[in-house]
C-alpha cells in the first residue's frame, strides 16, 4: 500500500520502519489526512504476519512540530458555526472530534505489536503525544533535538493523552512543571525524566530503535499492565500531600488564575491517576473540550499561534517584489542599540559593517556581540567555532565608504535629528541604488527623517525593542514616501533574523510606545490618586501584565519619560500633557535623582546584588495613601487593560495599525499585555465592542476622559461588530 504522507518499508527481520515526510512541506504536522494514513498504517502493520514491530521516524530534519493551523482554525469556525445552530449537539460534536487523535493514539497503543518512536529532531505537542503511546521512544542525541508539549502557550493542553501518559512516566511534579509551563526538554533531560528510553547517536538512531524490537519490546504499556504504579506511587501517599495542596497556589501565583487550561492540566493529572488509563483519557478529553470553547483559547491560538506564524511568513509583504537575499547590512551607530542589531544580524548568517564616529567606539560595539558568543558558548548553545564565524561577520569601521555594497543600512545613532541628517546624507553618499535606509529611531516621525533623504521611498523606520537579541518583535514603519520595495527589503530582514514584524504607519511612539505610554500613565495617576505602589504593580501582574508599570518605566528609564513628555508638550502644547504627571515625573527626576534602573534609583531601589529591588519608599510621601481596603484592585486591574486597548482601538482608527493582527501581536510581543486575551483587540473582542464601550463610560465617569470610548467603538457597538470582522485581514477589504 502506498501512502501521501509515509513510507513503509519492511526489512528482512520484519520491522516495519515508517517515516513521516509530507511532500511539499517544510515540517511534519498532523492534518486530517495524518490521521487516516496513520490509522490504515496501524492497520495494515497488524494485519500483516510478516511484520513483528513498527520503528516510527521522520523524513525531515526535525520530527514533527505538531498541530497543523488549519487542522486548529477549521475545528474553530466548525464548533462556532455549530454552536449557533445547537450548543449542545456542538459540544457533543467537538467532544467527539477532540477523542479522534487520542482513540487512535490508544489503537496503536493496544494494536499488539510493538512500536519505537525514532526523535531525530524537534518533537512537539501532537508528535510527542504519539511517541508517548509507541512503546519505545529512543531520541537522537544531536543537539537540535527539543521535546516539549507546549500547548499551554497557546491556550491549550496537551489533549491526546498526553497528561495521562507523562504523569505515569514521571512524577508528578515533573509531570506538572512540563505541561504547565510548556518547556523544551533536551533528550538527556527526557531520558532523565523517563519520558525516552534511549538517547543515541543519530547515526544509530535507527538501528537502536529497530534493536529495542528485536530485543523483545513488549508491545503493552505500563499502565496496561496488572498492579501499575505511578511513579511516585500517585495520589494517596506522603510525597503526593506535600505536593497537591499547594499546588494551586503554586499556579495561581504564577497564572493570577488567567489560564484555564494550565488550571486543566492540574485537574487531568490529579483526577486521572485516581482512575484506570481508559477512564483517565476519557477526563481528559472533557477537559479538552471545555478549554476548547474558552475565549482564552481561542484569542490565544489565534494570535499566537496562527497570526504570529502569518506575519512571521511575510503576510504584510507587498505582492509582487522579489525575495531579498541579504549578504551584507550596514549597522551605524554602535552604541546600546546598534551593537545588539549588528549581533542579531550576524547571527543570521549576514556580513555587518558597524560604522561608529571612530574605529575605538565601533570595536566596542563589536565587543558586546562578542560577551553574548560567550554567554551562549558557556550555555552550550553555540560551539566555539560557531561563535569565532558569528564575530568574524562583524566588521567594525568608521569609514562609510565600507557601506557601499550593502543591501540595508539601519542606523542607531543618537536620538537627534541633527545628528540623524548628517548620518543619512553620508551614508547615502555612498549607497548603491536600490539598498534600502532604515532607521531605528524610536520617537522621530520617520515622513521627517525621509526629508533628509535623496530617495524617501527607500526610506523605512526599523524599530527594535531592547534587549534586541531576546525581544522578537520589531515594528516597522512606514513613512508618507516609503515605497513597497523598502518594505519588501526590510521584511526580508526581519524575517532573516527571525522576528515577528508589524507593519505600521508613521505616528508618534508608532504602535507600541504609544500603548506602553498608556500602561505607564496610568500608572501615574493611580500613583496621584495616593494607590499604594505595591497594590499598582501586583494589580497589573494579576490582570496579567508580566511587568509592573513602575518597575517598566524603570526600565525604560525615568528621564527618558521626562524628555518624552517635555517634546510632546514643545511639539503639541502644554494641554497635550497631563500636568500632574508632568509634576511627579519632574519632582522624581530634578528633584530626587531618580533615573530607573540605570542609577539603581527609580520608583525602585536597586542596592548590589544579591540583594532584590524594592519599591523606593519615598513614594508613600509623594500622595496622601489609600488604605488597601479602599482600594478596588478589580478596577486596577480592568484600568490597565482598558486603557491600553483604546490606545491601539485608537491606532486602528486613525489607519496607523491597518491589521488586528498586528495590533494583538504586536502588544503581546512588544510589552507582553496579558497573552491570555490574546492581544489589546483581542480583549475587545473577547468581551464584546458593546461590554468594552460600557466599561469605559463607567470608568470615564470616575478615572477621566482619557476612558471615553471612541466613535469608532461606538459605531461598532451599535452594530454589533468585532475588530476581526470589521477589520478582516483576511476578506475582501484587505485584497483591496
Ligand atoms: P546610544 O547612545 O547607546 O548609541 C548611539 C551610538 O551612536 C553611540 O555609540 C554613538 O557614538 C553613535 N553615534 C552618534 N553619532 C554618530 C555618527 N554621526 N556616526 C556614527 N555613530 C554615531 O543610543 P541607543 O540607546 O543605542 O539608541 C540609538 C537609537 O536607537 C536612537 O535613535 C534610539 O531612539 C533608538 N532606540 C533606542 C532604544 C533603547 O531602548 N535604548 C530602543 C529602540 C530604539
Amino acid at each position: 500500500m502506498t501512502y501521501t504522507n509515509f513510507t513503509v518499508e519492511t526489512d528482512a527481520d520484519g520491522i516495519a520502519l515508517v517515516t513521516w515526510d509530507m511532500p511539499g512541506k517544510s515540517m511534519n504536522v498532523f492534518t486530517a489526512e495524518i490521521l487516516e494514513e496513520l490509522n490504515a498504517i496501524i492497520d495494515a502493520t497488524v494485519a500483516d504476519a510478516a511484520v513483528k514491530g513498527v520503528v516510527f521516524t521522520s523524513g525531515k530534519s526535525s520530527f514533527s512540530g505538531g498541530a497543523d493551523l488549519s487542522m486548529i482554525k477549521s475545528m474553530f469556525s466548525f464548533y462556532r458555526e455549530e454552536k449557533a445552530k445547537d450548543p449542545a449537539a456542538a459540544t457533543q460534536k467537538l467532544f467527539d472530534l477532540v477523542g479522534r487523535m487520542t482513540g487512535l493514539f490508544r489503537k496503536l497503543e493496544t494494536c499488539g505489536k510493538p512500536w519505537v518512536s525514532a526523535i531525530n529532531g524537534t518533537c512537539m505537542g501532537g508528535a510527542f503525544e504519539l511517541s508517548l503511546a509507541c512503546h519505545g521512544r529512543v531520541a537522537s542525541s544531536a543537539k537540535s533535538v527539543k521535546i516539549a508539549l507546549p500547548e499551554v502557550k497557546v491556550g491549550i493542553f496537551p489533549g491526546a493523552g498526553g497528561t495521562q501518559r507523562i504523569a505515569r512516566l514521571t512524577d508528578a511534579q515533573s509531570a506538572l512543571q512540563m505541561m504547565t509551563t510548556g518547556q523544551s526538554l533536551t533528550a538527556a533531560r527526557a531520558k532523565a525524566m523517563n519520558l525516552v528510553h534511549q538517547v543515541v547517536e543519530p547515526d544509530q538512531l535507527i538501528p537502536a530503535a529497530k534493536q529495542m524490537i528485536k530485543d523483545g519490546l513488549k508491545p503493552v504499556a505500563p499502565w496496561d499492565e496488572k498492579g501499575f504504579k505511578a511513579p511516585g506511587g500517585g495520589i494517596w501517599t506522603p510525597a503526593a500531600a506535600q505536593l497537591w495542596p499547594a499546588a494551586p497556589a503554586i499556579l495561581r501565583r504564577e497564572t493570577s488564575g488567567n489560564y484555564p487550561a494550565a488550571l486543566a492540566i492540574l485537574k487531568c493529572v490529579y483526577e486521572g491517576l485516581q482512575v484506570p488509563f481508559d477512564t483517565g483519557l476519557k477526563i481528559e478529553q472533557r477537559y479538552f473540550t471545555h478549554v476548547l470553547q474558552t475565549t482564552e483559547a481561542y484569542s490565544m491560538i489565534r494570535s499566537l499561534f496562527i497570526s504570529m506564524q502569518e506575519l512571521g511568513k511575510g503576510a504584510r509583504r507587498p505582492a509582487g517584489q522579489p525575495k531579498t537575499e541579504l549578504k551584507k547590512v550596514g549597522v551605524v551607530g554602535a552604541g546600546f542599540m546598534g551593537a545588539s542589531i549588528a549581533y542579531v544580524t550576524a547571527a543570521a548568517g549576514i556580513s555587518v559593517t558597524l560604522i561608529d564616529r571612530d574605529i575605538d567606539a565601533a570595536t566596542k560595539g563589536k565587543g558586546v556581540g562578542e560577551g553574548l558568543v560567550k554567554d551562549s558558548i558557556g550555555k552550550g548553545r553555540l560551539t566555539q567555532d560557531e561563535g569565532a564565524a558569528l564575530l568574524s561577520r562583524i566588521t567594525p569601521s568608521a569609514d562609510y565608504s565600507d557601506l557601499k555594497d550593502s543591501d540595508l543600512v539601519i542606523e542607531a545613532v543618537f536620538e537627534d535629528r541633527e545628528v540623524k541628517k548628517a548620518v543619512v546624507e553620508a551614508v547615502e553618499a555612498v549607497l548603491p541604488a536600490g539598498a534600502v535606509f532604515a532607521s531605528n529611531t524610536s520617537t522621530l516621525p520617520i515622513t521627517g527623517l525621509a526629508k533628509n533623504c535623496k530617495r524617501p521611498s527607500d526610506f523605512i523606520g526599523i524599530h527594535f525593542f531592547s534587549p534586541v537579541e531576546k525581544m522578537m518583535l520589531t515594528e516597522v514603519i512606514l513613512g508618507k514616501e516609503t515605497g513597497d520595495h523598502a518594505l519588501a527589503v526590510a521584511l526580508d530582514y526581519v524575517a532573516a533574523i527571525k522576528k515577528t514584524p508589524i507593519v505600521v504607519n508613521d505616528t508618534r511612539g508608532f504602535f507600541v510606545n504609544r500603548c506602553v505610554f498608556r500602561y505607564i500613565h496610568e500608572a501615574y495617576d493611580m500613583l496621584i490618586e495616593g494607590v499604594p505602589a505595591a497594590m499598582i504593580e501586583n494589580a497589573a501582574k494579576m490582570a496579567g501584565m508580566p511587568v509592573g508599570p513602575l518597575a517598566l518605566n524603570d526600565e525604560v528609564a525615568i528621564d527618558l519619560s521626562y524628555k518624552i513628555l517635555k517634546a510632546t508638550v514643545a511639539d503639541l502644547g502644554e494641554k497635550a500633557v497631563d500636568p500632574r504627571h508632568m509634576q511627579l515625573i519632574s519632582r522624581l527626576v530634578e528633584g530626587e535623582g531618580r533615573l530607573g534602573r540605570k542609577n539603581s534609583k527609580g520608583f525602585y531601589d536597586y542596592p548590589p546584588k544579591p540583594a532584590k529591588k524594592s519599591l523606593w519608599p519615598g513614594l508613600k510621601d509623594l500622595y496622601p495613601q489609600k488604605k488597601a481596603d479602599e482600594v478596588d484592585v478589580g478596577v486596577l486591574k480592568q484600568r490597565f487593560l482598558a486603557t491600553i486597548a483604546l490606545e491601539a482601538a485608537r491606532t486602528i482608527e486613525e489607519g496607523i495599525v491597518t491589521d488586528p493582527r498586528e495590533a494583538d501581536v504586536g502588544s503581546i510581543l512588544g510589552f507582553g499585555f496579558a497573552p491570555y486575551t490574546g492581544g489589546a483587540l483581542s480583549y475587545i473582542d473577547g468581551m464584546g465592542v458593546k461590554a468594552f464601550v460600557e466599561l469605559c463610560e463607567k470608568l470615564a465617569a470616575t478615572y477621566g476622559p482619557h476612558f471615553q470610548p471612541t466613535a469608532l467603538l461606538k459605531d461598532m457597538a451599535a452594530k454589533g461588530e468585532t475588530f476581526y470582522g470589521r477589520f478582516d485581514p483576511y476578506g475582501a477589504k484587505k485584497a483591496a
